[in-house]
């Protein structure tokens, strides 16, 4: 073998899924057929469960300190240009100003990490020094995939080179990351199921220095044109570059949409112009034998509400400890199984979250009218009319709370069967809950330390005080199957009341298994379920 996982694609979830095996001692190499990250705009904003996530990887504060500076507003506007009185603003917070709201909250509604503004031109760059620095990844840009076969034991993939020569190399597993447009799963010959091209927009990135600084109606990160364009200006994370995406006929009518937009007199220069088109789709399937797919591969939403890379992120976190677990011997058959059956639910439910926020969107835009201008009393209606749908619409897109914490893995074969139908899945709200399958709650400790901090990479069994309750049959039916249980002591009675439970058995991506006051009947079984036996 000339590795034991084989990744196919250097985009955010490529290289957060070679990261997260990395630091789990698995061996990776990863493929990227570009030879270098590009400077090309795409997603802008991680979402806090995805900043959860690269705070468990130890990269948050540095994501952080190369993204949109923490002071700035997150604020989000929708205008006829940016030196009219805005027809709607939406205050969110700073990161600095969520952190804050962060560290006085202790009810569980809050994510431990708030969002994170950060283009991901220069988040991949970033992502790739993390993962060339660990010994156990190889990185090779230049290197494209070209196709693979597998049987019972390994996965043979061939690659060009970037000399033009081809090689093969053989692997345990391999996990197409490769994008929209998955050469992986072309040759799985999986489909993609929903609906493909609602709409396609040109997108431009430009460079203009002093635009943000002045610009008159407030500062924000997004700023939607109410016009028969779908136009929207988006703030990259140095401030000094642009994002405008508009529906027109052609590359130079960016320019006159970003100066219509802009409407004041600015030096600027347009860099790139790209056409890229909305998809609402899922792939049939997420895994075949020994090769598995994640992110953009498999799910494609619409980037209103910012769900794409993040779901990616979600994918590349729940796989990689299990691939981790089962190559290290202590996962079960099943342990692999189950990414399908976890992650394909997540990408059916953010494509539908995606789907609604995108209709809210369409909504508020549908009440645009030519004379939106006019200082008539007609013009004065339509303004009001827009701003009135929007202020409920528009915040479809930006206030998904619950869709990006509160999913929870139902019906998986390696959580507790709790019985019951367990809380309702709502995007909008976040309601803090243990039931199995949801992802643990954040809470602070007495001490001033985040819970989440304190969990190891294994399995978990916090146990609060006062619990007399005898939890060594768990940890016996843990060390026979080899798998890793740490218990974890908490004397805390407002963790204790929140989680409403004795006993929570976590697993190595925070998703709460089993909780309980005493143990099951049967704690060798519990072992069997969460190690996928
Ligand atoms: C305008 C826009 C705005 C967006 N905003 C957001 C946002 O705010 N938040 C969010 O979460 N998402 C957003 N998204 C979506 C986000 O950009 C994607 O979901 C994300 O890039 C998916 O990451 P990925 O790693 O799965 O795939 P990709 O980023 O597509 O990466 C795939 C990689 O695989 C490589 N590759 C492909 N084929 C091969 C091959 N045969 N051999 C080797 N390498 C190969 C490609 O070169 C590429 O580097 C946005 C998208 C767009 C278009």
């Amino acid at each position: 073998m000339d590795t034991q996982v084989i990744i196919v694609g250097a985009g955010p979830v490529g290289l957060t899924l070679a990261i997260d095996l990395g630091r789990r001692g698995v061996c990776c190499i990863l493929l990227e057929q570009k030879a270098a990250p590009q400077f090309l705009p795409k997603m802008e904003r991680c979402n806090a469960r995805t900043m959860e996530i690269y705070r468990r990887l130890g990269i948050a504060e540095r994501i952080r300190d190369a993204g949109f500076p923490r002071d700035c507003p997150m604020d989000v506007f929708i205008v006829t240009s940016l030196i009219e009185p805005p027809l709607l603003h939406l205050s969110y917070p700073s990161v600095a100003q969520a952190q804050a709201e962060i560290a006085a909250c202790n009810d569980g509604t809050l994510p431990l990490e708030p969002y994170q503004l950060i283009s991901q031109y220069t988040l991949e760059p970033l992502l790739k020094s993390v993962a060339e620095r660990m010994p156990n990844v190889d990185v090779r840009y230049g290197c494209e995939f070209l196709a693979c076969e597998q049987d019972g034991g390994s996965v043979r993939a061939r690659v060009k080179n970037g000399n033009g020569s081809t090689a093969v190399l053989a692997a345990h597993y391999l996990v197409g990351c490769d994008g929209g447009s998955s050469t992986v799963r072309r040759q799985l010959d999986i489909k993609l199921q929903g609906e493909a091209n609602l709409m396609e927009l040109r997108q431009a990135l430009y460079r203009c220095d002093d635009l943000f600084d002045r610009i008159p109606i407030g500062k924000g990160r997004h700023y939607h044109v109410a016009d028969a364009h779908s136009t929207f200006l988006i703030v990259q994370d140095s401030t000094r570059h642009f994002t405008l995406h508009s529906v027109v006929d052609s590359d130079a009518d960016m320019q006159t949409m970003f100066e219509r937009t802009v409407a004041m007199p600015v030096k600027y220069k347009m860099l790139s112009v790209g056409r890229w088109r909305q998809n609402l789709l899922v792939a049939d399937s997420y895994f075949q034998g020994r090769i598995f797919l994640a992110g953009d591969a498999v799910h494609l939403v619409i980037p209103t509400g910012g769900l794409g890379m993040n779901s990616g992120v979600g994918d590349a976190v729940d796989l990689s400890w299990k691939l981790a677990a089962t190559l290290q011997g202590w996962g079960g058959p099943g342990l692999l199984a189950s990414y399908e059956i976890e992650r394909r639910q997540i990408g059916v439910r953010n494509v539908e979250a995606s789907r609604q926020a995108s209709r809210g969107r369409r909504a508020w835009r549908a009440a645009y009218r030519p004379n939106i201008r006019d200082q008539t009393l007609e013009g004065a209606e339509t303004r009001a009319n827009l701003s009135r749908i929007a202020d409920v619409e528009q915040r479809k897109s930006n206030e998904m709370i619950g869709a990006e914490l509160g999913y929870r893995y139902r019906g998986s074969p390696i959580i507790w069967p709790e019985p019951g139908e367990g809380p309702e899945d709502n995007f909008m709200k976040y309601v803090p809950t243990t039931w199995p399958g949801a992802r643990l709650p954040h809470l602070w400790l007495a001490d001033g330390a985040a819970l989440h901090d304190r969990i190891g990479d294994g399995y978990t069994l916090l146990r609060f005080a006062p619990t007399q309750a005898d939890t060594s049959p768990l940890e016996r039916g843990f060390t026979a199957l080899g798998a890793p249980l740490t218990v974890l002591a908490i004397d805390d009675e407002r963790a204790r009341d929140l989680y409403g439970y004795d006993l929570l058995l976590l697993r190595p991506d925070l998703h709460v298994v089993w909780r309980g006051d005493r143990l099951p009947d049967d704690p060798a079984q519990l072992a069997a379920i969460a190690t996928g036996r």
